[in-house]
């Protein structure tokens, strides 16, 4: 069973209960959690966090920031990310080219998932006036250029930007996508020997994975960028260094922005490599502080919490990937306070793999009727909600609450000269 629902991404059933252009104006979640004492899940936003994290990324990397869309399409996020500077967004599918093209019809859009239907293909260049693909075959080279060339397509006078996502070896990344997609080196060089006649620009992609905290992983990435380059023997455009930048987590602290940024620079003037530009396409490390999610206690059993949200919910990487998440006590009664202690989690739906060990730290007095707030969940988190059992329903609010763990590079009082 998928994860992933075929839904718009503010579902029928998810209310926005407000959205007010003044951050200042928003409520903070602990005064919302006391007036609405919320029964199903309340997905909290935090444009602000989001609008400073794109300042600090848009103002420290050497090129364009495309934000990639899946790790977030809430419209409120996005447009938190316009308003902090992103102008540019990297689709994977028709639907997220859709929605972005509605939001901002002056956005530029890349079609960067490396295998795409020839649907999507027609339908992103004709209507949707996508430019740029990305390939990892010589057949999915084919289908962009048959789609993007068809009677319908006659009067459009550009020719498609093509580029080759390279496969890199195992990095330190939490998730790697080398195994899904990618050419391996030599298959690039044909795929960019293939491609310049027909490209309009032609860029190297990759991506080190997701969640990537070493920094040498974009050195070694460049590099093996560059030996392709260089054998291919073709002029290119474009060194897209993809996302996987990191955000931090209870058990994680990675270094700063700035540490990553540095190897790029350094890398990219090791390949000298004049006129060519450099793109970043970031989700996690943009949104991952913006969302927290208040959940309810449905009932306690020893160390487990019975929550009315889980893995088929907002918490899907905290069940199979044991990511765990800060965690906050919302009491729903007066306590005289309690120490810490290691909680596990149950889901809401009738699987035992609705389940996330954790462990999260709450206070031992938490009970029945209480709520917790989970935050960094603005990345593979809100987004992955599907309807499985029933379990559906959240509301949606914008809050002025600071992110509730700060990354290094992307905190909002950090300095984004830095
Ligand atoms: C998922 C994805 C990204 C974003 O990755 P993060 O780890 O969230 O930064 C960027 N580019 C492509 C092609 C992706 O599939």
């Amino acid at each position: 069973m998928s994860l992933i629902q075929n839904r718009p991404p503010v579902g029928p059933l998810h209310r926005h209960i407000s959205l007010r252009p003044e951050v200042q104006a928003l409520p903070d979640v602990a005064s919302l959690v006391q007036t609405l004492r919320p029964e199903e899940p309340l997905h909290c936003i935090r444009p602000a966090v989001i609008t400073a994290a794109a300042q600090a990324f848009t103002a420290s990397f050497n090129g364009d920031v495309l934000y990639a869309v899946k790790c977030n399409p809430e419209p409120a996020v996005l447009r938190a990310l316009w308003e902090g500077g992103i102008r540019r967004f990297d689709c994977a599918s028709i639907s997220e080219v859709s929605l972005v093209r509605r939001l901002f019809p002056g956005a530029d859009i890349h079609f960067m998932h490396p295998v795409k239907s020839r649907a999507a293909i027609r339908e992103a260049w004709i209507i949707n006036g996508v430019r740029d693909f990305v390939l990892d075959s010589a057949d999915e080279l084919r289908k962009i250029l048959e789609e993007t060339n068809t009677p319908e397509a006659a009067r459009i006078e550009a020719r498609p930007g093509l580029f080759v996502r390279l496969a890199l070896p195992e990095t330190g990344a939490a998730i790697n996508l080398s195994k899904k997609f990618g050419a391996d080196a030599a298959t690039a060089v044909e795929l960019l020997r293939a491609a310049r006649p027909h490209a309009g620009k032609l860029g190297v992609a990759f991506h080190v994975g997701s969640q990537c905290t070493d920094p040498l992983a974009w050195r070694d990435a460049m590099a093996l960028a560059g030996e392709v380059i260089r054998a291919a023997g073709v002029r290119i455009e474009v060194i897209d260094v993809g996302g996987g930048f990191p955000a931090a987590y209870p058990d994680i602290d990675p270094p700063p922005l700035g540490a990553f940024m540095a190897e790029i620079d350094a890398a990219f003037d090791e390949l000298n490599l004049p006129g060519v530009k450099l793109w970043a396409e970031p989700g996690r490390a943009l949104v991952a502080g913006g969302s927290s999610v208040v959940v309810k206690v449905q009932l306690r059993k020893g160390n487990m919490l019975y929550i009315n949200d889980g893995v088929y919910g907002a918490l899907a990487d905290a069940g199979a990937l044991k990511f765990r998440f800060p965690t906050k006590l919302l009491r729903s009664r007066p306590s005289p306070g309690a120490p810490d202690a290691a909680f596990g989690f149950f889901g809401p739906s009738c699987d035992s793999l609705d389940v996330m060990h954790g462990p999260f730290i709450l206070p031992d007095d938490i009970s029945e009727g209480d709520w917790i707030e989970i935050g960094q969940l603005g990345a593979y988190g809100t987004c992955l909600r599907t309807g499985f059992n029933g379990f559906d329903r959240a509301a949606l609010v914008e809050v002025r609450d600071p992110a509730m763990l700060e990354t290094a590079g992307y905190a909002p009082q950090d300095d984004i000269e830095a």
